[in-house]
């Protein structure tokens, strides 16, 4: 059996604590591999390590540190089939969507290869008689990154990219389910020329994330994954000083006007509702037609579109639009969620329950499954699903489409389909949501903006990539300095009120 370990100081090494979690090939059931949890004592080794070369990193001036960072951009386009494959493997998902997961972690490390603009402190000339002012951005030190299995790559670089463009040490703790592709990634920073330290996975699972928590030299924790964990993780670093920015789980509403292209918004339906099997944070999961009439040509163009779907492994190329989830308990958590809308009495359009592929008998495989009818009160509305299954809850009216929105205790991500420019500005304006798209099913913001939801959504107050990772893990020093070519005037013992 395959055995996955750690990376630390610069190499792959063997866990110690002699504990383990299975890596499952979602697609036959099998175990694949196995996964070493670290042990507090392991983590705590790993952060000693990392603190000891950070401030040797933090030295180096910044335009050197965005040269690993394009020199990674360069192994990471080299390597992009191999971390692709990596994740098909063990995630499940197919692999032009595995392609993508790297390509938009790729385009943070992009965007942070102009770190030194984004590091530029700010400067008062003359802000007193003889007084400069100066701000500047400085590394935290070590900082820790804690991800979820449903993006293997592209939230662990979301994560590297800044911190360490920035000066950091990161101490990256990738989701157990698989952990084969950020220790991929973290030998391509190595060849690209990243010091030995600087970056350290630790895989794991609740003991080495509560040891990060607890450790008193890790100054940040960005944290990824679902809602009560954010909290949990939001809570506890927050009560040992530390900063913390903690993304959790969604329930996206995508609003269909009477106005809107009905064929435009099935396609984007499908594609946003069961796209990597609905394991995304910004999948849609509601749909809110607007009018009784627009609800019924909505479900007569979505019905023939979610039965052609096909469902299989990543090793089946393009012939598949989505693969299995990612573990059995997923599997069993979504049909749990299934039956629970059929007895609450939402109406089960397309069914996807008995759905099974030969030769590939215990994958974790889920059929398509549409609800039509949905209230508010169900669990299936209420809860994140986060498998192939989309509600259709009606509105009767523009109004009371956005109210659902608003109402509901995730604001991730939303979209509106329309032709009409006045309801969607309205809706972009009022929404409490944080990422809105238009006629844009995913509205996944690019590198250079930031990225992050609302209410029970994201814990903190910054976003991640785009220049609020800048900030996230920097902190700002402002000095204060006079250059006295002597004491011409006698000493001043008290501040000076202005005059
Ligand atoms: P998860 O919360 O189970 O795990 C996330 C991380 O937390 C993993 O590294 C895991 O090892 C760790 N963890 C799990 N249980 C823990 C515990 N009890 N104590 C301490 N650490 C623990 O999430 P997941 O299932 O890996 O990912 C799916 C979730 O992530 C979904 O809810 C999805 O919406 C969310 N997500 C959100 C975003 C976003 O940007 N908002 C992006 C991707 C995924």
């Amino acid at each position: 059996m395959q055995e996955i370990g750690h990376w630390i100081g610069g190499r792959r090494v063997a866990g110690t604590s002699g504990r383990f979690a299975d890596v499952f090939n979602p697609a036959t059931g099998e175990v694949q591999a196995r996964v070493a949890l670290a042990s507090a004592a392991e983590l705590d080794a790993a952060v000693a390590a990392a603190a000891e070369a950070q401030p040797k990193w933090a030295a180096t001036n910044p335009q050197r540190r965005a040269r690993v960072m394009m020199e990674a951009v360069r192994l990471l386009n080299r390597d992009m089939d191999r971390i692709a494959e990596a994740i098909s493997r063990e995630h499940g998902k197919t692999f032009p969507d595995a392609k993508g997961d790297v390509q938009r972690g790729l385009e943070v490390i992009e965007f942070c290869t102009g770190a030194p603009h984004l590091l530029k402190g700010e400067f008062t000339d003359s802000a007193g008689p003889g007084i400069d002012m100066y701000s500047m951005r400085q590394p935290l030190g070590v900082v820790a990154g804690i991800t979820p299995f449903n993006f293997p790559a592209m939230i662990p670089l979301w994560k590297i990219g800044p911190a360490l463009a920035a000066g950091n040490a990161m101490i990256l703790k990738p989701s157990e389910r698989d952990p084969s592709a950020p220790l991929l990634i973290a030998e391509v920073f190595r060849e690209a020329g990243l010091p030995d330290g600087i970056l350290q996975v630790v895989n794991g699972d609740k003991e080495a994330v509560d040891a990060i928590l607890d450790s008193p030299v890790i100054q940040a924790v960005g944290f990824v994954g679902s809602t009560p964990i954010a909290q949990y993780i939001y809570s506890r670093a927050a009560a040992t000083g530390k900063r913390a920015q903690c993304f959790g789980g969604a329930k996206n509403h995508m609003i269909v006007m009477p106005d809107a292209d009905m064929d435009q918004a099935a396609d984007a339906l499908v594609g946003a509702g069961y796209g990597a099997a609905g394991e995304r944070c910004m999948a849609i999961s509601v749909a809110v037609p607007v009018g009784e009439r627009t609800a019924d040509a909505l479900i007569a163009k979505l019905v023939p579109r979610i039965e052609k779907l096909k469902v299989g492994p990543y090793t089946a190329g393009s012939e598949v639009d989505f693969g299995p989830l990612v573990t059995a308990e997923a599997k069993r958590r979504v049909l749990g969620l299934v039956e629970s809308g059929i007895a609450q009495g939402a109406k089960l359009v397309v069914d996807g329950r008995g759905f099974m592929l030969q030769g590939y008998e215990k994958g974790f495989f889920v059929g398509p499954h549409l609800f039509d009818r949905v209230t508010p009160d169900m669990d299936i509305y209420r809860t994140e699903i986060f498998g192939p299954v989309l509600s259709t809850v009606r509105a009767r009216s523009y109004e009371e489409a956005l109210a659902l929105a608003m109402d509901h205790e995730y604001g991730n991500g939303t979209a509106i389909f329309t032709r009409d420019g006045d309801t969607a500005r309205d809706f972009a304006s009022r929404i409490n949501i944080g990422m809105v798209g238009i006629n844009v099913p995913i509205p996944v913001p690019l590198a250079y903006h930031t990225f992050g939801g609302w209410k029970r959504s994201g814990f903190g107050d910054l976003n991640q990539h785009g220049p609020d990772a800048f900030r996230f893990y920097t902190r700002t020093k402002t000095v204060t300095a006079r250059w006295p070519s002597g004491l011409k005037e006698g000493g001043e013992f008290h501040f000076r009120a202005m005059e």
